[in-house]
């Protein structure tokens, strides 16, 4: 199957974000796929975006925490702006990330600090990518990286546009489904205030 990622998009993030774009976009919601889906296949993807060396194993206990991981990650996005959701995303995160991949603070003699692993295999992958979330969460690029409104799609996207007002990983699909939705809905809610009341 070719999914959406390799079909080839857009919407790139920047070098550093763009890993975790691509993370995400290891599953598909609206074909039901999931690139991630048993060890060998969680394997190939860390290999091919350099995350993990030939001959490092991978079993299903490693699937279960990349997933977790990918779905926080999703969840902190999509979520960070209601408030009655964004502490628990939060929370799931810092769980998932916990678990995953334990990470150490190291400075460099310039004073840069890093967030490392000292571990080996898929616990360091991981960690790379929750690294990665800690390198960019409150810059400007990090509002740019989005998941899409749509509930049946939340495809990742990074956000080009001048004033970040993007919702949608596509407007032609996802925006014109939603618009059509919530134009269906406000015809129904007023077909139903116009039906008079029967005493
Ligand atoms: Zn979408």
């Amino acid at each position: 199957m070719v999914t959406r990622e390799q079909n080839g998009k857009p919407d790139v993030a920047p070098e550093g974000l763009e890993v975790l774009r691509l993370f995400m976009n290891t599953r598909d919601l609206e074909a039901e796929f999931d690139e991630l889906d048993e060890a060998t296949h969680l394997a190939t993807w860390l290999q091919s975006h350099e995350l993990l060396r030939a001959g490092e194993t991978v079993d299903q206990a490693d699937v279960a925490k990349a997933v977790r991981l990918r779905e926080a990650i999703r969840a902190v996005l999509r979520d960070r702006s209601d408030p009655s959701r964004a502490s628990a995303a939060a929370a799931a995160f810092n769980m998932a990330a916990q678990s995953a991949a334990p990470l150490q603070v190291e400075i460099s003699p310039d004073l840069v600090i890093k967030l490392v692993s000292t571990r080996s295999g898929v616990p360091r992958a991981l960690a790379r990518i929750v690294a990665a979330v800690a390198e960019h969460a409150g810059t400007p690029c990090w509002e740019r990286l989005k998941v899409c409104s749509n509930p049946d799609c939340q495809w990742a996207f990074y956000d080009h546009a001048r004033n970040k007002t993007g919702r949608w990983c596509n407007m032609a699909t996802c925006g014109n489904k939603s618009k059509a939705k919530s134009y269906r809905r406000r015809q129904v809610e007023a077909a139903t205030a116009s039906i008079p009341k029967t005493p």
